[in-house]
């Protein structure tokens, strides 16, 4: 029997498949091994968490509307203009924000076909086409991208790294593909995971933000700052773009122990600093295990690695049997990857559990 509906949504809304998160907990008693959201093993800095719990004594009062003590704090590290940055609850808001200003029926938003899931879901929320561009090894494709542009096209979605390949795309390849672009699309460079990427071009795509009048970049506390559960984001955008998203977003959007942590986070870039060196030691070594013992993982820029298991193996099956040692990584098949599991960079013992269960996994499955 199909459950009773309440009155209709807007045509299309039924039509999305709701974003399911990895699993986070699993039955029975103990500690898991928690490695399928790509939140930093090190947490948060120890100054953001006494800024937080600072807050408990201001409860009853509203933020600041419009985030100014995380926007000025963003401003002076990184050197922008605070007018133009716009703070959300988590980048995920920062994206549906995008796709509601600039997104409804007839238009079209392109991201590539291995992009993350959000887009997708924030496109189609509002009413526009998703416009899936195929890829290059799992990693965006400029010209394919291109090719696909149209008078209708709004908005165009690159994650870089990629979420869940962790490719990268070169700063030249970024900078080609907002020179093909017209101007009337807007560039959304998604930076969930800007601090891990080592690459020395990377720096370039705040300058080119910096100055252009159709790129926005998207960024978050979640990962590196290890904030996910406080859901804090920003965007640097052209000032005509903070002006349109400050219009339609909540009045009071970002929390105010949120703001208190971002701002102590920020000030601790040592502790960030030492999340990204742990991350490029551990990152290099699982994945040498991993081959090691069969498994080939896509090269990353991020903090996890795409696993791809080995034809006559299953990805479904190494899930089940790492739950029975309480591991959990994240499934893929949504992603259009039926046989890998994503693994998120852990702490030097979790990296270690992983990779004797995956050992004793392949070695059943010879
Ligand atoms: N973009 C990418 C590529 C991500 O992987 C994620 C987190 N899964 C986000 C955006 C959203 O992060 P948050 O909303 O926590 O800032």
């Amino acid at each position: 029997m199909t459950a009773k509906r309440g009155p209709n949504p807007r045509p299309g809304i039924l039509d999305i498949a709701p974003y399911v998160p990895g699993t986070s907990a699993l039955p029975g008693a103990g500690a898991v091994v928690k490695l399928s959201s790509n939140e930093t093993p090190l947490g948060p800095s120890p100054r953001a968490v006494e800024a937080y719990l600072e807050q408990a004594a201001h409860l009853s009062r509203y933020p600041d509307g419009s985030a100014r003590p995380l926007r000025e704090a963003l401003a002076k590290l990184y050197g922008l203009d605070a007018a133009r940055i716009v703070a959300g609850a988590g980048s995920d808001e920062i994206l549906n924000l995008l796709a509601a200003a600039y997104l409804g029926p007839g238009d079209e938003a392109i991201y590539s076909e291995h992009g993350f899931l959000v887009y997708k879901i924030a496109i189609l929320a509002h009413g526009a086409t998703p416009v899936p561009a195929p890829e290059r090894n799992l990693t965006a494709d400029v010209d394919a991208i291109l090719a696909r542009v149209t008078e209708a096209t709004r908005l165009v979605f690159i994650a870089n790294p990629n979420n869940p390949t962790g490719t990268y795309l070169p700063f030249d390849e970024i900078k080609r593909l907002h020179a093909g672009l017209p101007e009337h699309v807007i560039l959304v460079l998604d930076a969930a995971y800007a601090e891990y990427v080592r690459a020395n071009d990377y720096e370039a795509g705040i300058e080119m933000v910096a100055t252009s009048e159709n790129t926005v970049m998207t960024r978050t506390f979640s990962k590196i700052y290890g904030l996910a559960a406080l859901r804090l984001g920003w965007a640097y955008c052209p000032s005509a773009v903070a002006d349109v998203l400050n219009r339609i977003r909540g009045p009071f959007n970002v929390t105010g122990p949120s703001i208190a942590a971002g701002v102590a986070a920020l000030a601790d870039q040592p502790h960030m600093e030492q999340a990204v060196a742990h991350n490029t030691v551990w990152r290099a070594r699982v994945a040498e295990a991993l081959d090691r013992i069969g498994l080939h993982t896509t090269p990353s820029a991020a903090n996890f690695l795409l696993v791809h298991f080995p034809d006559g193996t299953s990805a479904r099956e190494a899930d089940a049997f790492l739950h029975q040692r309480r591991i959990i990584l994240r499934r893929v098949e949504e992603y259009g990857f039926p046989n890998a599991l994503r693994l998120t960079i852990g702490t030097e013992d979790e990296n270690n559990a992983v990779l004797e269960a995956l050992t004793e996994f392949m070695d059943g499955a010879r």
